[in-house]
């Protein structure tokens, strides 16, 4: 049996279904070979969006495994395709180009994807060419838990009880890495130029100075972090100026890593159960927090179709002034800590949990610019940019969501500054104009030389967020 392993968001060797499957079953073949594709889209890297950084970090994973595999006796090839509506001709025209019989894959859940792997299986049925998808970006699939009613869960809390108890019961294992295939197999050897060539057109951003990507990395930092910082998260991971925090969300995102291997490595990490440990079971909460997202993405299609959760939303009058919206996207707002908090997105790629809220609820209420502005702002930048988790926490932060913070409890920057950054060192970190000013001017940024006065007021454009919701609702309500 022929398998072609389609490699998507599962950048890895190690507990890789897929890839895992593909390679089981071909030992019982005589004659079998399996190969990896990745297949870059032009269609999806401008409407999903997919920004230079986070091109780059993919790229560099791709390398990596590139190698990984070929040492393996495995040939990953890149395939480029124009428009997404083409991905299951090209995919079945390389299949039946090369012999593969078979086509394996791992799972992704927002629409547009869901929607590409339908048409795939489609086209392999019509082709005669067996399909198999598996789950890894979950430890619990989507569709795994209901309600008492057999809805899909909205709120967090719920689920997460349903989710820990699933998976208590089950008996978690990571699928082995390959093993390298008999030397008298096929012999590949890595080849980065069509790699190369395949990402050229995207001109990605070169970000080795802040992020090493790749496998090896992502185990690395796992096995550091549940070594030394994860007992302590609980109590750290708020405050953006300490590393308090994995750091592990763009190999999620790319898969260079999977939950499954996050809970084992926390579980370790704890002496007893995951949940009994605090520090451990906060960070796992984080990790169901990622899942809960997949799980509405892949039940409500409206959130992949800039849709918001709560229908009235749809209603708000948006300010929209795009000179406010540019202001944000700089990092001149005149409040230091979103400024410090945008500096560090706009430079490193990533930007720390307790700002992301911040800065997303500054944009969606004080400024009142439409949150899907700054969500997509978000995906074009982040080094981690993932649809679910970046959409559910936009949503969240603008009230529009499932379970998603109360329209009229809205953070105050300064407020979130004094606490979460008390000495300043984080925004002194990221503007250079703060070196050397008192704690007094630290968070309202006030005779801060050469820092922009603050666009707004932040407790009257608070007030008047609230009423435009308010006046969302009543509309609601009188239609
Ligand atoms: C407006 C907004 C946008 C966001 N956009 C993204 C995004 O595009 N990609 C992304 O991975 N995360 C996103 N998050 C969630 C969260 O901010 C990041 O996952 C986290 O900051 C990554 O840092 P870490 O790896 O050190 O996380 P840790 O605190 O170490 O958490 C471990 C892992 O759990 C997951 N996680 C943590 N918090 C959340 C959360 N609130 N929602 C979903 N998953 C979570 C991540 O995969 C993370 O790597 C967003 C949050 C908000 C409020």
């Amino acid at each position: 049996m022929q398998t072609l392993v389609w490699f998507r968001n599962d950048l890895r060797i190690h507990d890789n279904p897929a890839l895992h499957y593909a390679l089981q079953d071909s030992v019982n073949y005589k004659s079998s070979r399996v190969s990896g594709i990745y297949i870059l889209c032009g269609e999806y890297v401008k409407s999903h969006p997919m920004g230079k950084r986070k091109l780059w970090f993919i790229r560099e994973s791709l390398r990596e495994l590139q190698q990984t595999l070929a040492q393996c006796g495995i040939a990953l090839e890149f395939l480029w395709v124009a428009k997404a509506a083409d991905i299951p001709a090209s995919i079945i025209d390389y299949c039946q180009r090369f012999n593969f019989e078979r086509l394996t894959c791992n799972a992704e859940y927002p629409l547009d994807e869901l929607n590409r792997d339908r048409a795939t299986k489609h086209a392999c049925e019509q082709a005669d060419i067996e399909f198999k998808r598996y789950h890894d970006r979950c430890l619990v699939p989507p569709g795994a838990l209901h309600t008492q009613q057999g809805d899909t869960y909205k709120v967090f809390t719920p689920f997460s009880k349903a989710w820990k108890r699933l998976v208590s019961e089950t008996s978690l294992q990571v699928y082995p890495a390959p093993q390298a295939q008999p030397k008298n197999r096929q012999k590949f050897s890595a080849n980065p130029e069509a790699l190369e060539k395949c990402f050229a057109s995207f001109d990605p951003d070169d970000m080795s100075e802040f992020w090493q990507p790749g496998e090896q990395a992502a185990l690395e930092r796992l096995s550091e972090f549940c070594r030394e910082d994860i007992h302590d998260y609980n109590k750290l991971r708020d405050f953006p100026a300490v590393e308090g925090t994995s750091g592990l969300s763009p190999y999620l995102a790319v898969g260079a890593l999977s939950p499954k291997q996050c809970l084992l490595a926390a579980s370790l990490a704890s002496d007893e159960h995951w949940s009994a440990a605090e520090g451990v079971s906060v960070w796992v909460n984080e990790l169901i927090w990622r899942e809960f997202y997949m799980h509405i993405a892949a039940a409500f299609p409206q959130v992949s179709r800039y849709k918001p959760m709560q229908d009235y939303t749809d209603n708000v009058q948006w300010l929209n002034d795009e000179q406010t919206y540019a202001a944000w996207c700089r990092g001149e707002t005149g409040v230091p800590i979103v400024d410090a908090a945008m500096v560090q997105l706009n430079t490193t790629g990533w930007m720390h949990n307790r700002l992301r809220m911040i800065t997303a609820m500054f944009l969606s209420k004080n400024l009142g610019v439409d949150w899907r502005r700054g969500e997509h702002y978000f995906m074009q930048q982040l080094i981690d940019a993932d649809f679910c988790a970046n959409n559910g926490g936009w949503q969240w932060s603008a009230s529009t969501g499932t379970d998603a913070a109360p329209y009229f409890r809205i953070m105050n920057p300064i407020t979130q500054s004094e606490r979460y950054d008390p000495g300043g060192e984080f925004i002194r970190s990221q503007l250079p104009q703060f070196h050397n000013t008192d704690k007094k001017s630290l968070h309202t940024g006030e005779g801060v030389t050469s820092y922009p006065k603050p666009l707004v007021d932040v407790k009257i454009s608070r007030k008047q967020a609230i009423e435009r919701f308010a006046q969302a609702k009543e509309t609601e309500t009188t239609a």
